[in-house]
């Protein structure tokens, strides 16, 4: 079993909703606290699992805003577990999941460096690092409907752009959205072979600002009656 989230660029709105529920889900579970630093004062900040980067692409008019959600893409191949000196951080080999142990972790900074994609935060409070844990504590939770066996981050985005499954299953959701969509891996060339995948932003046909701005025969003959009648 290899599990992850296909996440769809084309449909993500930036509402920053998984952010705060992976927040919210995270601080009250086992992971938790996740750690917030002047919460109420100048300049807060805090420890997020999930954040959302938001990218201006093409030229005005034909410009598009791109809304990227980024968390642990639980990689098959993570340097953030290789470099772990106290075996803190490991990779589950029922499930692909990356987990570090909060008991071993020393809060070295080794596994951030060695990430590349950002996705670990040092907690100054526990001086051990977090990260994504893609809701373990949740999607094996029996107690749960099925239906709530899934990421907080998955069940809470509005815009239905977030799905998470098994990629080794060829039928399921994740594998099919890959399969028809052409999910891509983030910066595959760095052989790090992350699970997660992002559905590209469908390309939109440019609306023709220029025709439809210039006024047909009928438009022009408006034009002049509204003038005639205002005299
Ligand atoms: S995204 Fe970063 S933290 Fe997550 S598995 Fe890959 S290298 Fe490790
Ligand atoms: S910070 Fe913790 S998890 Fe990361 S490399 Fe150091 S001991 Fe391992």
């Amino acid at each position: 079993m290899r599990l992850g989230l296909v996440i769809d660029l084309d449909t993500c709105v930036g509402c920053h909703a998984c952010a705060v529920a992976c927040k919210q889900w995270n601080t009250s579970g086992t992971t938790g606290p996740l750690t917030d630093y002047r919460p109420y004062g100048e300049d807060p900040s805090g420890v997020w699992f999930n954040r959302i980067r938001h990218y201006e692409v093409g030229d005005y008019p034909n410009s598009k805003t791109i809304n990227f959600p980024m968390s642990c893409m639980h990689c098959e191949d993570a340097d953030c577990v290789t470099v772990c000196p106290t075996g803190a951080s490991y990779k589950r080999k029922e499930d692909g999941v990356v987990l570090v142990d909060q008991t071993k972790c020393m809060g070295c900074n080794y596994c951030s460096w060695a990430c590349p994609y950002g996705a670990r935060e040092l907690d100054r409070e526990s001086g051990t690092m977090k990260k994504c844990t893609l809701c373990i504590d949740r999607i094996y939770d029996e107690s749960l409907a099925e239906i709530d066996r899934q990421p907080a981050c998955v069940i809470t985005c509005p815009a239905h752009a977030r799905f998470f499954g098994d990629f080794d299953d060829a039928d399921s959701e994740v594998s099919r959205l890959v399969r028809e969509r052409d999910g891509m891996q983030l910066m595959p060339e760095l052989g790090y072979n992350p699970t997660n995948r992002y559905l590209p932003p469908r390309i939109n046909t440019p609306i023709p600002t220029d025709d439809v701005r210039r006024p047909s025969l009928a438009g022009k003959v408006k034009q002049w009656v509204n003038k005639a009648v205002a005299r």
